[in-house]
């Protein structure tokens, strides 16, 4: 099996399956991010712990396999990190998907299925999407 399928089957099994996947009620929206161009539309529930680290991450809505699956893949990685990691990590997956430089693969682990994106430059918001979400939400709930 080549690369290119390794990564296209963990897109394809967090698409059909996402993990952390269920209702978000208004009271528990962090934050809502939507990406017209290609109908993806997602709501973020977060909680903290006691020692502010992020004790659930929990999203609801729509989108395209690579959105659900970079949303699916966000919160499989970001649950039990410091809300401080979890922004850097955000910021450099961003930053990362939107740079020509190849990404660290040691940093990014299982999110490296999603490098490809970068070749369909109108799709590497439906990446990027999720992870702006969570951004937005720390950043919020640090205030
Ligand atoms: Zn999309």
């Amino acid at each position: 099996m080549s690369m290119n399928d390794l990564y296209q089957n963990i897109i394809m099994r967090h698409f059909k399956s996402p993990q952390h996947y269920g209702p978000v009620t208004d009271e528990e929206m962090r934050s809502e991010v939507e990406n017209p161009t290609c109908g993806d539309h997602f709501r973020l529930a977060i909680d903290l712990d006691a020692n502010g680290a992020i004790e659930s991450v929990r999203f609801d809505g729509k989108g395209c396999a690579i959105s659900t699956a970079s949303c699916s893949l966000m919160t499989e990685r970001v649950i039990g990190m410091s809300v401080g990691d979890a922004t850097n990590l955000a910021d450099s997956f961003v930053r990362g998907m939107k740079s020509v430089e190849p990404i660290d693969a040691e940093e990014w682990g299982d999110l490296r299925a999603l490098e490809g994106v970068k070749k369909f430059p109108l799709r590497v918001k439906c990446a990027t999407l999720c992870w702006v979400a969570l951004a937005e939400a720390l950043a919020d709930m640090s205030e």
